[in-house]
């Protein structure tokens, strides 16, 4: 199914509900899709605009998540509100229940040796029915990532999870996702929460839409992302005027 989209920085959101979203993922695992999930906050919007490349593979997705309230306020901004905001973490959960319903596999790329440890052990505790066929860090050179993209063809997984953040966990998405049939999804720094190496925002703070500055908080050498948001921001106000 296509959902309806909207475009911020010409980027195209669906404007959907989580709900329906992953009931729609269940139906691609289920019928063995390609599909190619970016879940796009501010800065990835940003770095778009200011890179054809990645805008051009970000283009390639089949569906681009509104991840992150910035989103939300520059589409009611330029009179064409979303419904809600899709996250990373929320689908990538949603992924795990469904693969848990299904006995589904699930490869698990990124983050640091010991964070993606912590999280396959999470994952094997929380989802005891789901396969995890393999496993890899994410700091790899070029003869690594043959190996590992060799491992995902042989090992055939349901679902690839990359947590290298971006631009490189869509990049290396967009260049293997042909050589298997499965759901490929960009995940940032999910596997760090995952793994209980971060901790996420309270829910009344997320309810609040008050994620962002916990992140901040919580995290203060993050602030050097603030002039990325301020950025995009001003940008969306001009492609209000034009
Ligand atoms: N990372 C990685 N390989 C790299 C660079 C980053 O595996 O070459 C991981 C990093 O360890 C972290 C995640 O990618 O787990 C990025 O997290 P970040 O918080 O920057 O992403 P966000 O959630 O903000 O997109």
């Amino acid at each position: 199914m296509q959902f309806p989209t909207v475009s911020v920085l010409n980027i195209p959101f669906i404007n959907t509900t989580n709900q329906a979203f992953i009931a729609q993922l269940s139906k691609d695992l289920a019928a063995n899709e390609n599909r190619f999930i970016v879940t796009a906050n501010p800065e990835i919007a940003l770095y778009a605009t200011k890179h054809n490349d990645y805008f051009q593979t970000i283009s390639q997705a089949n569906y681009i998540t509104p991840d992150g309230i910035g989103i939300l306020k520059g589409a009611t901004m330029l009179g064409t509100p979303l419904t809600e905001r899709i996250t990373g973490f929320d689908t990538m959960t949603a992924l795990f229940e469904i693969a848990n319903q299904n006995s589904y596999s699930v490869y698990l790329l990124g983050a640091k040796e010991e964070v993606l440890q912590a999280a396959c052990q999470n994952v094997a505790k929380q989802y005891p029915n789901v396969t995890i066929v393999g496993q890899h860090n994410g700091y790899f050179d070029d003869q690594e990532e043959q190996k590992i993209v060799a491992d995902i063809e042989r090992t055939q997984p349901n679902i690839i999870l990359a947590a290298l953040g971006f631009p490189k966990q869509e990049t290396f998405i967009e260049a293997n996702r042909h050589k298997v049939n499965a759901i490929w999804m960009g995940v940032g720094g999910s596997f760090d929460v995952l793994s209980g190496t971060v901790s996420r925002a309270p829910k009344i703070w997320q309810k609040m839409h008050l994620e962002w500055f916990y992140r901040f908080a919580s995290h203060p050498s993050r602030l050097n992302r603030f002039p990325a948001l301020i950025e995009y921001m001003r940008l969306v106000k001009k492609e209000k005027k034009n």
